[in-house]
């Protein structure tokens, strides 16, 4: 509590956990939670919280209620079990004594280790919000997601999620790796969405006994040609039988003509056929002779 008001001193956001705010001591023999213990510890969090809050609030600074499945108080555990539920109801506690003060600039995260679960409390918080008639944005993530491969795919497939439902507000990949290697992983998922657009989309087929040159290799060499030219779709497809009507409307496309030429395309028009030696020359030359080119 003393660090985070100190720390509110000095930045614009202040993260707190609801679970260990008021640290309860856990008793193993404990068997029921009366209500007036339940509602004393509540006092406790109130007069805990309050300074906090009031220099947040003076101070136009935000915070975030940062409830996470792995360390729920003692008490909601046992109200709610380890549950969405206890997690959503020691956020709204939170958020109640924060309204009560008159304190509205909140965040809330409610983030657990499995997908699942992340899900099912964000989709009741986002009901019992609405319900409330709260309008707090929620900061997405799946914690301790892990490194590699799959952390990537477990944040995603929590976080993305969400967002294709329309909730949440803002989004945090948390990988045991450098934290810099978290930031792509955010731009991609918001890409793929189409939420927001800050790299070339690629769109490429996935090679078949049609396709007429080394797909992945002609990818490869696109992409290293043209990944600074955000905001563009480029296509890279194995042949004119099913690669035009599958460019998904791509700004441009290589598609493989016959064996040795591609056809570069513009939209869903053929511009020209060049031998696939020259192709992603050609493919540059088009983009320039559009005006659509920037220097890397
Ligand atoms: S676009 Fe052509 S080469 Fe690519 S997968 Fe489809 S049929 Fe095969």
């Amino acid at each position: 509590m003393k660090i985070a008001l100190e720390v509110a001193k000095h930045v614009d956001k202040v993260r707190i956990n609801p679970g260990l705010y008021v640290f309860e001591k856990p008793k193993s023999d404990r068997t029921e939670y009366a209500q007036t213990e339940f509602d004393e510890i509540g006092d406790k969090i109130f007069e805990t919280l309050e300074p906090l809050v009031v220099s947040l609030r003076d101070q136009g600074k935000a915070m975030r209620i940062g409830v996470n499945h792995g360390s729920l108080a003692e008490r909601m555990l046992f109200t709610y079990g380890d549950t969405p539920e206890g997690m959503v109801e020691s956020a709204l506690e939170f958020i109640r004594i924060c309204e009560s003060l008159d304190f509205r600039n909140i965040v809330i995260s409610l983030k657990a280790s499995r997908a699942p679960v992340m899900l099912a409390a964000y989709r009741l918080m986002a009901q019992r919000m609405a319900a409330l008639g709260m309008d707090y944005p929620l900061h997405l993530g799946v914690t301790e997601a892990g490194d590699g491969e799959y952390g990537r795919i477990k944040s995603t497939a929590g976080i993305a999620t969400l967002l294709a439902e329309g909730i949440g507000d803002t989004i945090r990949v948390s990988l045991t790796e450098p934290p810099e290697k978290e930031i792509p992983v955010c731009y991609g998922i918001l890409q793929a969405l189409g939420l927001r657009k800050t790299m070339v989309e690629y769109v490429a087929c996935p090679s078949c006994g049609r396709t007429l040159f080394n797909l992945e290799d002609v990818l490869h060499k696109v992409r290293e040609a043209t990944n600074h030219l955000t905001g563009l779709d480029i296509a890279v497809m194995g042949c004119i039988v099913n690669g035009p009507g599958e460019m998904a409307d791509a700004d441009y496309g290589y598609v493989g003509k016959q064996a040795g030429y591609i056809a570069l395309y513009r939209g869903r028009d053929e511009i020209k056929r060049v031998p696939e030696s020259e192709g992603v020359q050609e493919l540059i030359n088009l983009i320039k002779a559009d005006g659509r080119w920037v220097e890397p």
